[in-house]
């Protein structure tokens, strides 16, 4: 039980994971969390440092999708500006959504990673999948329905 606790890899921010990184560990799919993860909660769109970390990791060759438990128009219209698979109320840690959106791009348990911020539903999920689990700290505060 315990190992499903533990990341693989802890960083302190999405931006210290460049495609240049992901590609040398021959990762091909990135399954990211959105809220405190990508962006804090009352941040609606993606900021420029998103948008130009999402370009940097397709320029090397990585898909990224985005599995969140938040609701529809959230996920919706936060993804929408970065043309990129997207899933809501993904149920995580549960594994039916994270394995639909690894199968959706292409990717293998041992080509896909996954980062989020919160061990009991992005870092579970991800130990559950047999993927690489990602560690960041969250960038705002927590919300109770969490
Ligand atoms: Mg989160």
């Amino acid at each position: 039980m315990l190992h499903l606790l533990r990341p693989d890899i802890k960083l302190n921010n999405i931006y210290e994971l460049t495609g240049e990184l992901l590609e040398a560990m021959n990762v091909t799919v990135l399954i990211a969390d959105l809220d405190n993860t990508i962006a804090k909660y009352e941040h609606e769109t993606p900021n420029d440092d998103v948008c130009k970390w999402a370009e940097d990791l397709a320029a090397h060759g990585v898909s990224l999708a985005i599995v969140s438990n938040n609701c529809r128009e959230r996920v919706e219209k936060f993804c929408k500006p970065l043309g990129i698979v997207h899933f809501w109320k993904s149920g995580k840690p549960s594994r039916k959504t994270i394995r639909k959106a690894m199968q959706e791009l292409g990717g293998t348990k041992e080509t896909t990673a996954l980062i989020g911020d919160k061990i009991v539903t992005d870092i579970i999920g991800a130990k559950r999948s047999g993927i690489l689990a990602i560690k960041v700290p969250p960038l705002g505060k927590r919300r109770m329905f969490e």
